[in-house]
């Protein structure tokens, strides 16, 4: 915040270029990372889902069902989501939990995102205009956490990188993507904020963590045609959207999306 009173700009690139905000209406508030409290009082009400571990396939289609009821339609990212062990990403202790609805603790205070959410995002990066069906071309996610996301990522996208800054984390997704053996998948320890230039342009860009900003990294990193997808302080501070930007020849056209709840995008390293 600067002291002078005056607030700073939300894009400091080419903001004079940006289009008029359009806003979508929908009514309930996405909490990809709710807190883990009540998380843990979802899990109590509900039953355990049975057979994990011997019919993982299994339950991860019902949890697909229930996905699709709710108004998930990309049929690229609901096989996705049909395909990666959610539950290789949790702690032993939660994987009777692993295809709730629901966000996870990985550590360092930090949460597993819950599958609609990281479904919804990845749908809307689909969405843009020109792409080929089903595909996200080169993809920049920020903030690999344990390292689901990025496994739904590298299914559907040519190459991706994906960036953390908490080393302890960005090891652990190393270790638990190792099996899934994904060539295309580059995991970076490094401050997710600057973007990762030597890869760029990229298609998509997603972010798990939001700031009071789109940094100009992304925006300038962003390849024409492609669309970013992330959390951003709403208007006035008063929560989170979902912030989509197009950049076309000419200009980055933005537009806010539903409310949301993630961790917040932090500046460094740590
Ligand atoms: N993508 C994860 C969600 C992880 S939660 C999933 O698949 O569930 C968000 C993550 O963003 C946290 O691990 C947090 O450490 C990270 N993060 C926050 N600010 C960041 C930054 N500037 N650069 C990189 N990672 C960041």
């Amino acid at each position: 915040m600067s002291g002078s009173g005056q607030r700073p700009p939300k894009f400091p690139l080419a903001l004079d270029r940006l289009a008029p905000v359009v806003r979508t209406a929908r009514a309930a508030t996405l909490r990809p990372q709710r807190p883990v409290h009540e998380a843990a009082a979802d899990a109590q009400r509900r039953a355990a889902p049975t057979g994990l571990g011997l019919d993982s396939a299994g339950v991860r289609e019902r949890m697909v069902a229930r996905l699709r009821a709710d108004g998930l339609r990309s049929e690229a990212v609901l096989a996705a989501l049909a395909s990666v062990p959610r539950h290789a990403f949790v702690d032993t202790a939660l994987i009777a939990q692993a295809y709730e609805d629901t966000s996870l603790p990985i550590g360092l205070g930090q949460t597993i995102s819950k599958p609609s959410v990281v479904g919804r995002m990845i749908e809307l990066l689909l969405a843009a205009p020109g792409r080929a069906p089903g595909r996200l071309g080169r993809v920049l996610e920020v903030g690999t956490g344990c390292g689901y996301q990025a496994a739904l990522l590298s299914q559907l996208g040519d190459q991706v990188v994906s960036i953390e800054r908490l080393k302890p984390l960005h090891d652990k997704a190393r270790t638990l993507l190792a099996p899934l053996r994904r060539n295309n998948l580059r995991l970076v320890y490094g401050d997710g904020r600057v973007g990762h230039p030597p890869n760029a342009p990229y298609d998509s860009i997603i972010a798990a963590a939001g700031g009071g900003d789109l940094p100009a990294a992304w925006l300038e990193q962003l390849a024409v045609g492609g669309r970013l997808v992330a959390p951003m302080q709403a208007a006035g501070g008063r929560g989170q959207v979902l912030m989509v930007v197009d950049r076309t020849e000419s200009e980055w056209i933005r537009k806010v999306h539903e409310a949301v709840h993630f961790v917040p995008l932090k500046s460094g390293v740590a």
